[in-house]
């Protein structure tokens, strides 16, 4: 008989309690003989709404099937065809294929990206991307986050010369904030090892705002600039005792921690309590739980658990290892004199659905309740640091809070200079693909070029299909 189609070859994970006390990675990989089992689950569909659904629509069809056949180079080569971060990816994308991955409603979804990660695991993964005919052209790019890198790649490939400049000593923006028990290797030395061959420069330690502009790199002779900085200003409470010490943010304590500084933790950091429900809040908990040894966590969430925003996944996860939840609560103030000392959080309830059939939080007057805490971690979101970006450029600022271009193909107010940013590191990259379509079409209308399609990014002769055989624009497109 063989494999069961509706049963997912299960990953192999550390259990909650085992895990708690230590940043080592807790999804292992597949060995060789579960990832072809699990990609003889892929039903091979006709139209394949995995890749439909994924931001760079990535044909994790093909691969699926590869690895389902042990053909891992061929899995491998596929893989990083259309992913330049894809070792990044197979450890930390959301995995919006597998959401709509055919095989959920009778079963399990296709593993997608363990699949990722077992072609490039037992699959020739070291290849070199090969740039077309030099055009002796310069684009700037500013920010060093997935999406400049992906704008870099694609531009490279077509032939553009790249320079990158980034503010902090290094590479990967809030990439670097991701926790260890999920990214525990050096995965972007190993991507970006394959632009050796790519005519791209990066420039480290240089901020846009101090020592360059936009328009100063215009004056210099690049041809475009693409603005891709991110959202990197923490969102306060707004409360009273924010401003004492062992009060953190939760992106400086998450990249404070993944440095090894254990004065992430400033004096105590035994008793913690984090403030939000999203994923960045999840990171910040589940790290504070090993930097204090199973010390005593709580995240603190305004809505109910279903409300949360933060993947069902790390919550699940959170919970196996011991954080505590408390719902339906916001803070009021932060307690103590020269450190924190406790926080004071109040109940609060749902409005009646207003015409958008949204939910306003409103807090319960009397029911403050104070709880005992040594840390406070603040992760109720980040917004774009604009000081830095001239205000000629016109920028107006994403729902999740990145600079972005006015105009559809994201082009500021300033000729030449382009926007962007993406919630999520998939869709960071796919914003940096529009970005650098959007900039090859305009530098080639302005030098009398012709502006081209992705090329083979192995040197190949023909540009791969960027959505396979059968069907439409990705949804993500529309
Ligand atoms: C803690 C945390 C965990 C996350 N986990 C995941 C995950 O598991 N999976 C996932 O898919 N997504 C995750 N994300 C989201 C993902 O990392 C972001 O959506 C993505 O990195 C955004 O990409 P970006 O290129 O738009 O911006 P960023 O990644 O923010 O990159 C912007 C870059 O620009 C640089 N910069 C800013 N200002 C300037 C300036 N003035 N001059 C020069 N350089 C500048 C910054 O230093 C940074 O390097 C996580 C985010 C956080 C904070
Ligand atoms: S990059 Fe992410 S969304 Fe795309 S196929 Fe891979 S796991 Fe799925
Ligand atoms: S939707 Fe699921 S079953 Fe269909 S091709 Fe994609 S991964 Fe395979």
């Amino acid at each position: 008989m063989g494999p069961n189609r509706y049963v997912r070859t299960p990953i192999p994970e550390d259990p909650g309690e085992e895990r708690a006390d230590h940043f080592e990675e807790i999804l292992h990989p597949y060995t060789r003989e579960e990832a072809i089992l699990e990609g003889q689950r892929c039903l091979e569909c006709a139209m394949p709404y995995c890749v439909q659904a994924c931001p760079i629509t990535q044909d994790c069809r093909g691969y699926n099937i590869l690895v389902g056949q042990g053909k891992f180079d061929e899995a491998a080569r596929l893989t990083l065809r259309d992913n330049p971060l894809a070792m990044i990816l197979c450890k930390t994308c959301y995995h919006y294929c597998e959401e709509d991955c055919i095989m959920g409603g009778r079963g399990v979804p296709i593993a997608i990206r363990h699949l990722k990660r077992a072609s490039l695991e037992f699959g020739k993964s070291d290849l070199l991307y090969v740039p077309s005919k030099p055009k002796n052209q310069r684009i700037a790019v500013i920010g060093g986050g997935p999406a400049g890198l992906m704008a870099t790649w694609e531009l490279c490939l077509r032939g553009y010369s790249v320079t990158v400049f980034e503010k902090e000593p290094f590479l990967g923006g809030q990439m670097d904030t991701i926790p260890r028990y999920h990214l525990d290797g050096d995965e972007m030395g190993l991507d970006l090892a394959r632009f050796k061959n790519l005519d791209c420069t990066f420039v480290v330690g240089k901020k846009a705002g101090k020592d360059f502009t936009p328009e100063s790199l215009l004056k210099e002779g690049y041809l475009a600039v693409f603005i891709s900085v991110g959202a990197s200003d923490p969102r306060a409470l707004g409360i009273p005792g924010e401003e004492l010490p062992g009060v953190f943010h939760a992106l400086e304590f998450l990249l404070a921690a993944n440095l090894g500084e254990e004065s992430a933790f400033g004096r105590k950091g035994r008793q913690v309590v984090v403030i939000g429900g999203g994923d960045v809040a999840m990171d910040a908990a589940r790290s504070s739980l090993r930097l204090a040894n199973k010390g005593d966590v709580t995240v603190v969430y305004r809505r109910a658990r279903e409300d949360m925003p933060a993947g069902e996944e790390e919550v699940t996860e959170g919970e196996a290892e011991g954080i505590q939840f408390l719902y339906s609560r916001a803070p009021v103030r932060i307690l103590g004199k020269e450190h924190v000392e406790g926080i004071v959080v109040q109940q609060t309830r749902l409005s009646e659905p207003d015409a958008q059939g949204k939910r306003k939080v409103i807090e319960v007057p009397n029911t403050e309740e104070t709880l005992s805490c040594d840390t406070v971690i603040v992760a109720v979101g980040e917004k774009a640091a604009l000081k830095d970006l001239p205000p000629e450029l016109g920028l107006k600022v994403s729902a999740q809070g990145w600079p972005e271009g006015k105009k559809e193909d994201w082009m500021t107010d300033v000729d030449g200079v382009f926007a962007t940013g993406g919630k999520s590191i998939v869709y960071a990259m796919g914003a940096g693909t529009k970005a650098a379509e959007a900039i090859d079409a305009y530098v080639s209308k302005k030098t009398g070029g012709q502006p081209m399609p992705r090329p083979d990014p192995f040197g190949g002769p023909t540009p791969p299909p960027r959505f396979p055989k059968g069907y439409g624009l990705p949804t993500w497109h529309l």
